[in-house]
């Protein structure tokens, strides 16, 4: 049975994780990635993938160091300018320019992301790829980590880095308690065509139901999404199209005006997870395992972007002893950050969700502030982008801009 040595073992491809593994084997470590699934990403000519996401600036900065960005398809990504979020009668606009800004983010299809990451790590000696493989053992050593592959190669490193997903078996593996709500609603999600086409704006409005979304294509649709009581959900996917276009126009007013048609829709089920700690030993969690959000803000794979990266920047000078100081520093870190964003991110939630649309008047109140608000505005820009002093080092920097 062949032993393997690392400095680092990443379990985990995906976007987090990859971005993870990237960053540490550019500070000269030598990473093991290891995946159930090889990352594969065959772009359709005809549509995109319904998995987009938003990324914000700081985080383009993160995927841009870790050699992902440039591998992209510029064609298939789009930069939304303006951000507009109404709720009841009043809302607020954020222009990109008016924050010194060229764009407030992009919109990017997740796979495409996952596989430009792939790519980078496929060009760096320093990283070793191991998939699709499932492990079977992880002995979790207070000096060092062993994972035994089902193939029985058994890989050895200083550190095991979790960034399995939401439902993380590592985060199990290591007892690590978890604190999850189930939202009872689902995400509708799909491409829409408006009259006019979307160059450029992210627009929401929290709807009776719950927050819709129109997110700019780069093809001048939209993608939407929808997040609404589950079995509503359920209903409005299989209505026939006109009758689903009928019911979306009812509840938005976009200046993008009426939707025309729908593509093939999806639904993905809502769940606020939260890891309590976020280190056991040399065990450490990252993205969707250390929590997931709402989607509402379109702060979740954002969020696993600031975790790689801010990783990276606490272990930037660890020479192979133990990394607990490092690491003690990282958990306070993406813990207090992670809070305070899924924190208010929940609350919201909670608040639109409140009887006779009561809470959505009290939201729209608070859009109509900040309008007023110039700092506050500013100050919320600053963080939805990733670029505030709570952002690690990377996100912040203009240089990979
Ligand atoms: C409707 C919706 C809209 C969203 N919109 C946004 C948005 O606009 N902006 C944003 O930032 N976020 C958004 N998110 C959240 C975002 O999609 C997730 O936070 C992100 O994709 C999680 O990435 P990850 O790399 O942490 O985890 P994952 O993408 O789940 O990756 C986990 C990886 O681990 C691998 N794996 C799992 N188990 C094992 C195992 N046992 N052994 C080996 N490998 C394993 C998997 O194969 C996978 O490659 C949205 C989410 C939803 C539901």
């Amino acid at each position: 049975m062949a032993t393997l040595d690392f400095d680092v073992i990443v379990v985990g491809g995906g976007v987090a994780g990859a971005a993870c593994a990237a960053l540490l084997a550019g500070h000269g470590r030598q990473v093991a990635l290891v995946d159930a699934r090889r990352a594969h990403f065959e772009p359709s000519a005809q549509d995109f993938d319904p998995r987009v996401v938003a990324i914000s600036p700081g985080s383009q900065r993160v995927l841009a160091a870790a050699g992902g960005w440039q591998r992209l398809d510029p064609g298939r990504l789009a930069a939304y300018h303006r951000m507009a979020v109404h709720s009841a009668s009043l809302g607020v606009t954020f222009e990109a320019g008016e924050h010194g800004l060229d764009q407030l983010g992009w919109i990017a299809e997740i796979p495409a992301l996952q596989s430009a990451l792939w790519q980078a790590l496929e060009d760096d000696a320093r990283v070793q790829l191991f998939a699709p493989v499932a492990w079977e053992r992880a002995d979790l050593g207070h000096e060092v980590v062993r994972l035994s592959l089902d193939d029985g190669t058994v890989l050895r490193a200083g550190l095991l880095v979790a960034a399995d997903g939401a439902r993380s078996r590592l985060r199990q593996r290591a007892g690590i308690t978890l604190d999850e709500w189930h939202y009872n609603q689902k995400a509708l999600i799909g491409p829409v065509r408006t009259a006019e086409d979307n160059s450029g704006l992210a627009w929401q409005r929290f709807t009776e139901h719950g927050p819709l979304a129109l997110l700019p294509l780069p093809d001048g649709r939209s993608s939407i999404v929808w997040s609404q009581p589950a079995d509503r959900a359920g209903q409005l996917r299989s209505m026939n199209q006109s009758d689903f276009v009928a019911e979306i126009n009812r509840h938005q007013d976009s200046p993008l005006g009426e939707v025309l048609e729908v593509g093939e829709r999806h639904l993905l089920t809502l769940v606020r997870r939260r890891a309590r700690q976020l280190v056991r030993d040399r065990l450490v969690l990252l993205g969707d395992a250390a929590r997931s959000v709402h989607p509402l803000a379109g702060q979740g794979l954002n969020l696993g972007l600031m975790d790689a990266a801010a990783l990276a920047e606490v272990l930037e000078n660890w020479n192979d002893g133990d990394p607990a100081t490092a690491l003690k520093h990282y958990q306070r870190w993406r813990l207090s950050n992670g809070a305070l964003i899924s924190g208010g991110i929940h609350a919201i939630n909670e608040l639109v969700r409140a009887p006779a649309g009561l809470g959505r008047h009290v939201l729209g109140l608070g859009f109509g502030l900040a309008r007023q608000l110039w700092p506050a505005r500013e100050a919320f820009v600053q963080r939805a982008c990733g670029l505030d002093s709570d952002s690690p080092r990377l996100a912040r920097s203009r240089s990979t801009a």
